[in-house]
């Protein structure tokens, strides 16, 4: 066949392939099926307390565990280590202006930094805040400033096999019910999570975040963005919202950011960095008391917990996470998971999320009773096969309610497989498929787990069980 023949290389298949090549690797070690068995069983049954080293593939979690670039290494090096005013504080502040909109910044250790002081500022005790579903540190920095957290996702969101385009919508009526029901005087915001984490990673619409704008402007209640994967939400805009097609992810990032008041960040999901995060306001007295909070909590407010050189690769690692390059590679290696999975017949959370991908443990294992925490089973499963680390988003992470003493209700049991950004290469995420393949067919001689210590907070984290 002639050159001329040859098809042209397409754009998009061109995209999907990772823009970007290995130059350091860290190596992994694989593990037995004996060795795995003793580890899970020294770890509690809980994969969060393995030991990383004995983790094959580690899908726990995408939160800062990315891989920064030659140039985010690079500005390491450019550090300004001054206790206040260094130049990296100025460089984030002038790049989250741009890339985000906001007018002031207060860097803060992580996510919850943020989410601390945020809710010691405007949450009194009495005081309801509503949101598209719940994050545990956002709903926990929420109880503890004395707030009742209120769901107002569309319930399309708690179907797993709805793949309508946008789960992360929040249903306008059930916030309008909130209002009716409280009192806009006691709802200080309402919180916007960008994609949503619990749902699978679905996003909000434009048109839904432009209609809630609307209606708390209404009612003057602020709107607060959770940021954290922000830019993941703009790609599945332009990917699927009317109008959107030809616009910059980057674009849509700000007209996102300019119909909200205020946003937390962790930077450790979009934003590049290992560790690192913002509380970003337009209001000048609101950004007063955030900087003194701050000297309180994180920090002096120009490094908020953070060294000049965390402060440079997250500025750097912002506007890498904007290019169009970038954030179509990383949604679409996580569509590929997904793709491997649909077609074996797993059950999976559909639409594919921004960052993960998540198994349907009530589908799975629709044998053992939520009580007996099949989604964490699985997790526990998965590991045992080939190494592979997982976390419950179930009953497990939904903890339980302090005046009663239940667990938490909840709708969804899933596993989610969080996909690290620029980590893994295909054949790691082969692997997986393989194994949740392999798991899948056995699926029948999994039995449930006991729980046997459970901690006061995000229990997840540190609960220990015995196999049933
Ligand atoms: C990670 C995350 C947080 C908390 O951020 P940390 O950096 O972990 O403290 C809050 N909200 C969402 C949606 C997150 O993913």
């Amino acid at each position: 066949m002639s050159d001329e023949r040859m098809p042209p290389i397409n754009d998009e298949l061109l995209y999907s392939v990772e823009p970007y090549k290995i130059k350091v690797v860290e190596p992994l070690r694989a593990t037995t099926l004996i060795e795995r068995k003793v580890a899970i069983e020294t770890a509690g049954y809980n994969p969060i307390l393995l030991r990383a080293e004995d983790v094959f593939i580690d899908l726990l979690t995408d939160s800062g565990t990315g891989a920064m670039s030659d140039r985010q290494w690079a500005g390491m090096m450019l550090g300004d280590e001054a206790y206040a005013g260094s130049k990296n504080f100025y460089h984030l502040q002038a790049t989250v202006r741009e890339h985000y909109g906001y007018r002031h910044i207060v860097p803060t250790h992580q996510g919850r930094g943020a989410e601390h002081i945020l809710s010691q500022m405007l949450i009194k005790p009495g005081d309801y805040v509503p949101g598209n579903m719940y994050f545990p540190s956002t709903r926990l920095h929420q109880e503890l400033a004395g707030g009742t957290f209120v769901d107002v996702i569309v319930d399309g969101s708690y179907d797993p096999a709805n793949s309508m385009p946008f789960k992360g919508n929040v249903d306008l009526a059930k916030f309008d019910a909130l209002i009716a029901r409280v009192g806009a005087e006691r709802i200080p915001y309402i919180s916007l999570a960008a994609t949503v984490n619990m749902a699978g990673g679905q996003p909000i619409s434009m048109a839904n975040l432009r209609a809630v704008r609307e209606l708390a402007d209404a009612h003057g209640i602020r709107v607060v963005l959770d940021a954290a994967r922000a830019v993941e939400n703009a790609y599945f805009i332009q990917q699927r919202e009317d109008g959107h097609r030809h616009k910059r992810v980057a674009d849509i990032l700000l007209a996102m950011c300019a119909l909200t008041d205020a946003s937390t960040m962790s930077g450790k999901k979009d934003a590049l960095v290992n560790i690192g995060g913002w509380l970003a306001v337009n209001d000048d007295a609101l950004y007063e008391q955030a900087s003194n909070l701050a000297l309180a909590y994180e920090g002096l407010h120009t490094y908020g917990g953070l060294a000049g050189r965390d402060m440079e690769a997250m500025a750097l690692g912002i506007r890498e996470s904007v290019q169009e390059e970038h954030i179509h590679a990383r949604v679409r290696q996580v569509e590929y998971l997904g793709e491997k999975l649909r077609e074996r017949g797993i059950p999976i959370v559909e639409p594919v999320g921004g960052h993960a991908v998540y198994l349907d443990a009530r589908r799975f294992l629709p044998h053992i009773e939520q009580t007996e925490f099949p989604a964490h089973r699985l997790a526990v499963e998965l590991y045992m096969e080939a190494g592979i680390r997982s976390v419950e988003r179930g009953i497990l992470s939904a903890g339980r309610n302090a005046q009663t003493g239940e667990h938490n209700p909840a709708a969804l049991e899933l596993v989610r497989l969080a996909i690290p950004r620029r980590v893994y290469t295909q054949s790691h995420l082969d692997l997986v498929a393989l194994a949740i393949e392999r798991v899948y067919r056995r699926r029948e001689t999994l039995r449930g787990l006991k729980l046997v210590h459970e901690p006061n907070h995000l229990r997840f984290f540190q609960a220990r069980f015995e196999l049933l």
